[in-house]
Formats: C-alpha cells, structure tokens, sequence
C-alpha cells in the first residue's frame, strides 16, 4: 500500500492504486553500487562528448517531436525495420506502461513467469488486469513452455523477459514463436538486457512473421543512459500506433532524444565495455561457484548481473552495505528467491570488491 497518505485521502483513491506496493530500488548512497544493473563503466569519452554537443544545441523554447523522429529513424536504421515499427519512450518502463493502458484493464488478462521484473504486475493491478503466473521451475528458473501456451491462449498481454531479470536465463526463441502463434494479445519480450547475451538470443526476427509480437530495449542498460530515460519498442505498426494513441505526447524531452540520439549513433563504441561486462560476469559467476563450500549457489546468466543464494542472504546484503560500501539488491524474502541476492556486475575492480567482502562475511571473519 502507498504510504503517508491519510484515511481520507486514501478513500477518494482509485481502489487499485490504494491497494499498490510501490516499486521501491532501495537505493541508498555507496562507494560500490552493484543494485541496478547500471554500466558501471559510465560513457566512452568520445560518446560523452557527442552527448554534451546535443545537450548543448537542444532547442528548448519549442514542444519536442512527439515520436522523437530522428532517434526514431536512427534506431529503424539498426535494427532494420521501418520507422513505422519502432516508438520510443521515456524509459522503456513508459512503454510497458502504455503496454497495459492500451491492452490491460478489467476483463483483460496478463501472463507472465515469475520470478520476474515487478513492474509487469504493479502496472497490471493498477489498470485492474487480472494477473495469471505461470510459475518457473524452482530450480532453474526455466518457464513452463507448455503451461505457457496454454495460459497464453487466453491472455490480452503475455510478457517474457529475456534475459531474465533477476534470474539471468534466456527465452528460446522458439518457445517465443509458441506464444505468438498460442496468444490472440500481444506477447512482449522485454529484452533490456540483451546487449549482454550471446549473439541469436533476440526474438527480433519473428517480428517479420507476427503482428502481435513486440520487442521491448532501453538504452539505461548496456548504453548508460538510465538516468536519461530512454527505451523503445520494435513491433509492428499497429502494436506502435496502439502504443502511441494512448501515450503523453511529450513525454520524451528534448534532452532525452538528443543524448539518446548520440548514443545510439555511436552504439558501436560501447562494444568494448559491453563484452568486458560479460567476460566479468562469467569469471565472477566462476568465483562465486567455488563458494559452494560457503553455501553459495549461483545461477548462469546472459545479463549483465547474477542471481546468488547464500545463507542469511537479507543480513550479508545489509553488512555489505553498512561495513563495506557495496550495494547489491535484495530478493531474499521474494517469492520463489528465498535467500537470493542480485549482484550487477561491475568494473573489475568493483567485482574484486564484492567477491573479497562476500568471502569474508561467508567465513565468519
Ligand atoms: C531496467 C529494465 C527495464 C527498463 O528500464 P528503463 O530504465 O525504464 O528503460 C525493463 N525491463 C526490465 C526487465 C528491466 O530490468
């Protein structure tokens, strides 16, 4: 429930925004944060430079393009669809929001797996769509493919994250076709962090062959853009006009779709880091296992963050940040991640941090 809101104020509530957890990061200032799955690199100085030069000439004194036309097209451009099939938005949590506007409400039905992304059902309660989990497996956390069809058969709006936040794993392709062909709604992939997996993990080729799939991006992930609020969705024209009729016409300033502009022009640069992030994800996810001895459990992952288990995980996250700086996020008493921490990986000096620090509140030093 919202808090610091009177008993009459809260009355005059719509019930289903009463009723909300609000989504809380649990943010709290650190040396190290590993909590968000930011780029903890920050931006290659050249693309920086580019930014600020559209910073710089922003034209402020006028409405910015309702669609971001120039960013719209530069992202068109690479991943070689039409300007037809792409909108933008402010983050691409406005898009999962125009998402349930447009398909959500009463009568209207979500699928999704969790453990997953929590905004999927706080944006689904608030418009009072009804929610069906199809759990994952408790220990791999893979989806249930044929439990998914079968839910997906009746959904307005099916959403898969892949890879998984905060559990890694990625969603085969085909199963994506399985859901396309099973869901008379739209079948999302949230796809934020698919910079980071192997080559061939993105659904995007189906696009060609569905009208209701749609691709979820952002650029806060692997593009360091996430305090300029930048995501898109690929799909097909009228999955974007749908989007678009129901979205705030200016909701992505001219700033935003400027720097946004700048980084996706010069997306190439940031190749580098971004396979540096996933070569320390894998030596890190090669660390932790030889902690097994300290109870550590750690599942593989293509994102840019792992999901590790560890005994009385609420209270090593808690030392971590009092006693030694470092910030990772908490699911220990989520459903389904008892005992789970997600680590972001970081700089190399920054996972040396951690590792170090895990070690030594594992063995009790
Ligand atoms: C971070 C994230 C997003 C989008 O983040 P924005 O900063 O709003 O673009 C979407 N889905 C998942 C699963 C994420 O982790």
């Amino acid at each position: 429930m919202p808090q610091g809101i009177s008993d009459r104020i809260r009355a005059v509530m719509r019930p289903s925004a009463a009723a909300l957890e609000p989504y809380d990061p649990a943010f709290s200032q650190v040396r190290i944060n590993l909590s968000a799955n930011e780029n903890t690199y920050g931006m290659p100085p050249e693309v920086k430079a580019a930014v600020d030069r559209g910073l710089c000439d922003a034209v402020t004194n006028r409405y910015p393009q309702p669609l971001s036309n120039e960013l719209r097209s530069e992202l068109a451009r690479w991943h070689g669809v039409g300007e037809d099939h792409v909108i933008v938005g402010n983050g691409g949590d406005e898009l999962l929001f125009n998402l349930f506007l447009a398909f959500g409400g009463r009568d209207h039905v979500l699928v999704s797996c969790e453990p997953t992304f929590s905004v999927y059902r706080l944006y689904a309660e608030l418009v009072e769509t009804t929610v069906v989990d199809v759990p994952r497996n408790p220990d791999t956390f893979e989806c249930d493919a044929d439990a998914l069809a079968e839910a997906a058969s009746r959904a307005s709006i099916v959403v898969v994250t892949s890879p998984n936040n905060p559990t890694g794993n990625l969603f085969p392709i085909e199963q994506t076709r399985r859901l396309c062909e099973a869901c008379p709604g739209i079948v999302l992939l949230d796809e934020a962090y698919m910079e980071f997996a192997p080559d061939g993990s993105s659904a995007e080729p189906l696009l060609a062959e569905y009208d209701n799939l749609a691709v979820l991006h952002t650029l806060s992930k692997a593009f360091c853009l996430a305090g300029g609020r930048i995501g898109y969705v690929l799909a097909s024209p009228s999955v974007v006009n749908a989007l678009a009729a129901v979205r705030q016409p200016y909701s992505v300033n001219v700033f935003s779709q400027a720097a946004g502009l700048a980084a996706v022009k010069n997306r190439k640069t940031f190749g580098p880091t971004i396979a540096s992030i996933a070569s320390e994800r894998d030596r890190l996810l090669d660390e932790l296992a030889t902690m097994e001895d300290l109870g550590v459990t750690v599942w593989p992952s293509a994102a840019n963050f792992l999901l590790v288990r560890m005994p009385d995980a609420h209270v090593v996250r808690n030392r971590l940040r009092d006693e030694f700086s470092i910030l990772v996020r908490d699911f220990s008493s989520a459903p389904g991640l008892r005992d789970c921490l997600r680590i972001t990986v970081g700089m190399p000096d920054e996972n040396d941090a951690l590792l170090d620090a895990l070690r030594q509140l594992l063995k009790g030093e």
